[in-house]
């Protein structure tokens, strides 16, 4: 048994999750635990973190002297210098402090905070990419929102607060009507996030104009009912008001991933976030256009495109490579020196 643990914590709308690894990070050695995300005050997530954390540590019979360093991925966007959370849209305050009273209750070890899809990049770099695609990956998550990281030559791309590769707010629309959650309009997150599909179907069901009776059926005209899961299910049932608002957001998604290889020009992009869930409406007309007729979206050589395996997993992994990259002193995490 290995006496030094990293511990790490994934911040986002709906879960917090938290884990504790040797350095070696090696399969079947990660042990976590995950509970859903309490938002009554702006300490609520940072005493949950701690709280996690402890009752992880006590039931291993470890002690909090144990930690070699703590990383913590969130949802952004965030201030890794100042070590917040801020405007961000589903953790329900302006701004939120969690380096401050995280390290007040893991006094004197190292704390890394990062941005959940730098972090999940970091994690497939460590995890999953082969090592001719790990010096040029990108990932995105589409899932809520959409959300990005890169790495590029081999180093992981932060930016001066700690958010580059925010690439779910690209614009893919010039002149939209449609605002996304950051206010502005045509963000590629305002045609293609799980958000998106839903908003833009129930536009549609107020336009009357395309048939959307089959998903109607499956919510029993309880419009409420309405994800995005039911809208891919009823598109594969070819609906025809679903099949509209799927095939846009698949169209979108071939411009964003057009753009982030003009801007990255990334070997692989692996594709992660609960709309994955439904992958198979999205990444197969993806890859079908990216090798056959790539030119139409991206001037660069088009790059792979894959699943992370990870899931839902994939940030809180990322939080633990970053500790362990850091403590190791690798290449790729050069530029987080905040
Ligand atoms: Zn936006």
């Amino acid at each position: 048994m290995v006496d030094e643990y990293i511990g790490a914590s994934d911040i986002g709308g709906t879960w917090v999750r938290v884990a504790l690894s040797n350095i070696n990070l090696e399969e079947g050695e990660i042990l976590s635990k995950k509970e859903r995300t309490k938002k009554e005050n702006i300490y609520s997530i940072s005493k949950q973190v701690c709280m996690l954390l402890n009752d992880l540590l006590n039931e291993h019979s470890l002690e909090a002297s144990q930690l070699i360093g703590i990383g913590l991925a969130s949802a952004g966007p965030i201030n890794i210098r100042e070590g917040i959370v801020f405007n961000n849209a589903n953790l329900g305050f302006r701004e939120i402090p969690l380096k401050k009273p995280i390290i007040e209750e893991f006094p004197d070890i190292p704390f890394y905070l990062i941005n959940d899809c730098n972090a999940a990049v970091l994690g497939i770099h460590f995890f999953e990419a082969n090592k001719k695609e790990k010096d040029n990956l990108v990932y995105i998550t589409m899932s809520t929102g959409i959300g990005g990281g890169a790495i590029c030559n081999g180093l992981l791309l932060l930016g001066k607060d700690g958010n580059a590769a925010e690439i779910g707010h690209a614009k893919v629309v010039p002149n939209s009507k449609h605002q996304c959650n950051c206010e502005a309009y045509g963000c590629w997150e305002a045609y293609s996030s799980g958000t998106a599909v839903k908003k833009r179907t129930l536009s549609f069901l107020g336009e009357g104009e395309l048939n959307g009776d089959i998903l109607l059926e499956l919510v029993d005209n309880n419009k409420s009912e309405i994800t995005a899961k039911e809208v891919f299910e009823a598109a594969r049932l070819e609906d025809e008001l679903s099949q509209k608002v799927v095939s846009d957001c698949v169209f979108y998604s071939k411009v964003g991933v057009g753009l982030i290889n003009n801007f990255y020009d990334c070997d692989t992009i692996f594709f992660g976030g609960a709309m994955m869930n439904d992958e198979d409406q999205i990444i197969p007309p993806l890859r079908e256009q990216f090798r056959k007729d790539a030119i139409k979206f991206t001037i660069n050589h088009p790059p792979e495109l894959k699943l992370t395996e990870y899931r839902d997993e994939i940030g809180l992994r990322g939080a633990l490579t970053l500790v362990k990259y850091k403590l190791e002193n690798s290449e790729v995490v050069k530029s987080y020196n905040f």
